[in-house]
This record gives C-alpha cells, structure tokens and sequence, in this order.
C-alpha cells in the first residue's frame, strides 16, 4: 500500500540532499529515503541530515534501495551529471537520459505506484522520457519545471518594486532553460496589473524593466554555477513547496514541465505551463491567454525541445 507521507529522493548529490534538508525543515514528510549509485553518499547525506532530527520534528530519515522507495508515495529525482561553467542545459542532454532511463526502469521494476518528480535537468526533457520510460499516467509524472525560475522572477520584482514577493502573481513558462519566457500580460501585484504598479513606484519604461528582470532569471544559473559550481538551495525550497502541495492537497497552481496532449497547440513534450497539483498529481492543465509575441516565444520553447527529443532513443 502507498504511503503517501513517504518520499524517496533518487540522487543524494547537493540537490537531492538540500531537498532533503529542506523538506526535513517543512516537516510535511513522515519518511526520506536517499538512494545513490553512491551509497556512502547517500548513507553520510541521511546520518547527517538525522542528526539534525531532534531539532527538526519527528520523522525518519534514511539512505537505502529500490525496494525501499516501492511504497513511497513520491519519488524526486534529482540524479545525473550537473551542468558545468559555460555549459548550456540542453548540452547535458544525452548523458543525462540515458541516467534517467536506468533509474526510471529500477522503479518501475520494484512496482512503485506513486509520483515522479523529476528535478535533473534538462528538466523539461527527462521529464517526458521518465513519462515514456515508466509508462505511468501524466498526472503522475511532472518535473520541477520553471517553478525555481518564478521564484527568482518573484524575487528580482520584489526588490525592483518594493513588494512582498506573496504579492506578486507572476509566473515563467516555457522550457526551464534558455527560452524560457515570462507572459507579462497577467502579471499583477494583489490584482493590481503590473504595469500600474510599476507607475505607483516611479518607473514609466515598463518594457526595459520586463526585459531587465527576464534576463537576469535566465541567467541566474549560470551567475550562480560561475561563483559556486552549483545551484541547490533555491531549487530544494521549490521542490518542498512542489511535495506541500501534493502533501496537503493544495490544488495549487505551479508551473511544473507536464506532458502536453495539445494544449498551446503542442504535444510529444514537457514543458512548463501552469498546472494545479493536488494528492492525485497534475489535475488540470490550464492555458492562459498569451500575447502574440509570448505565443511566438512559447512556441521557439516548444521547437527548441522538440529538436532535442528528436535526437533521443526513448
Ligand atoms: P551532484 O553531482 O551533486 O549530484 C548528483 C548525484 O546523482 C550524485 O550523488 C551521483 O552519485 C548521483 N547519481 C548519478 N547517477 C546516478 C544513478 N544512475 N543512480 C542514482 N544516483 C546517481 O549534482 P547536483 O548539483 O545535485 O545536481 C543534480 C541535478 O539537478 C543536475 O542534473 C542539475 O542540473 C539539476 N538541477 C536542476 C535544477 C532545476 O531547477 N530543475 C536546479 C538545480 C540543479
């Protein structure tokens, strides 16, 4: 039988890890099972992270298989081979893949029944091969998608316009990468449309700031990866915001990479729109109106993954 408080994070590398932390911190889940193709590191990650426990609230926290994550109610994958300096995301494309492949097949084996988050990146890609691979329904499988690129949008906005970032109703769509685009025309602050309360805070060149901020959020990764090597923390506080939502059955709207079955005009990919997730997974997919230039910008998104996914063997 599922145990839906039980979560298995595939990849104890910095990611999985953080999100562990994270979701310890939340304190949403009852169980965390770290599994890696290193086991040392997933045993050192769950011994560290369960000495944080008696701070932290009551739940276990363990390194362990497969077999250990067939009755988990959500699997998070965030295994595979991190992007380097320089190195774009789709460049990671086909070892990455191939990663996803093996450990998709694993779960299946043990007879896993629940969610797949997948977080390893190019997201939106491995997230459509962890769809084919596993055979599961699309509600089940879903990846983090831009929902690490909004809350960087939501940031960069709260500090330009001196708001609290739980005011700003914005979201980024499209590929977790490059093309990724930000639909402008329903951004609003508490209901207030974006542009007027820009004017409220002196700035009239709405068009210059818009291009300002989405710029930053496409390369906040690679600012960060240049001074750091990599990036776990903002995408950890995604991930656990992504599991409250499923643990608490939220019906929240996030946008996370689904299947597209026509929606925006596309399928045969993943890519990020806003969808509500609740206990069951993706319950709707929803399509918001789009201006005809972010129709032209989610549609080079769409092209863009669609050329990669022609260069795989699924
Ligand atoms: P990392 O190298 O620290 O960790 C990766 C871990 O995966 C390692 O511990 C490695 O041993 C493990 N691993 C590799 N192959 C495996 C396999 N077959 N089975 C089980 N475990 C395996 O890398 P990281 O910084 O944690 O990044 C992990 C992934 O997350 C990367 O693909 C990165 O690009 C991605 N990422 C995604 C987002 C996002 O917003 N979606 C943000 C940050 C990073």
């Amino acid at each position: 039988m599922i145990k839906k408080n039980k979560i298995a994070i595939v990849g104890a590398g910095f990611v999985g890890s953080s999100a562990a932390f994270a979701l310890m911190s939340k304190g949403t889940a009852r169980e965390i099972v770290l599994i890696d193709v290193n086991e040392q590191r997933a045993q050192g990650e769950a011994m560290d992270l369960a000495h944080g426990l008696p701070y932290a609230g009551h739940m276990v926290i363990r390194s362990g298989h497969y077999e250990d994550a067939a009755d988990a109610g959500l699997i998070i994958i965030t295994a595979g081979a991190s992007q380097k300096p320089g190195q774009t995301r789709l460049d990671l494309i086909k070892t990455n893949a191939k990663i996803m492949t093996g450990i998709v097949q694993e779960i299946v084996k043990v007879g896993f029944e629940g969610m797949l988050l997948i977080v390893s990146n190019p997201v939106d890609v491995l997230t459509h091969v962890a769809l084919k691979v596993s055979g599961y329904p699309k509600s089940r499988v879903f990846g983090s998608g831009t929902v690490l690129d909004t809350a960087r949008l939501k940031y960069l906005l709260s500090k330009k316009l001196a708001v609290d970032t739980r005011n700003i109703h914005a979201v980024i769509l499209g590929e977790h990468g490059d093309s990724e685009l930000c639909p402008w025309s329903f951004a609003n602050i508490s209901g207030v449309p974006i542009e007027d309360f820009e004017e409220t805070r002196g700035i009239h060149d709405h068009e210059a700031l818009h291009e300002e901020i989405i710029d930053d959020v496409r390369n906040s990764a690679y600012a960060i990866i240049e001074r750091k090597g990599a990036t776990y923390y903002g995408i950890a506080f995604s991930i656990a915001r992504i599991v409250e939502c499923i643990l608490k059955n939220e019906h929240t709207m996030l946008p996370i990479s689904v299947e597209l079955e026509g929606e925006y005009g596309f399928e045969g990919l993943a890519l990020s729109v806003p969808a509500i997730l609740g206990e069951e997974g993706v319950e709707t997919v929803l399509e918001v109106p789009l201006s005809a230039k972010e129709k032209r910008e989610i549609k080079s998104s769409a092209s863009a993954l669609k050329e990669v996914i022609s260069q795989l063997e699924i």
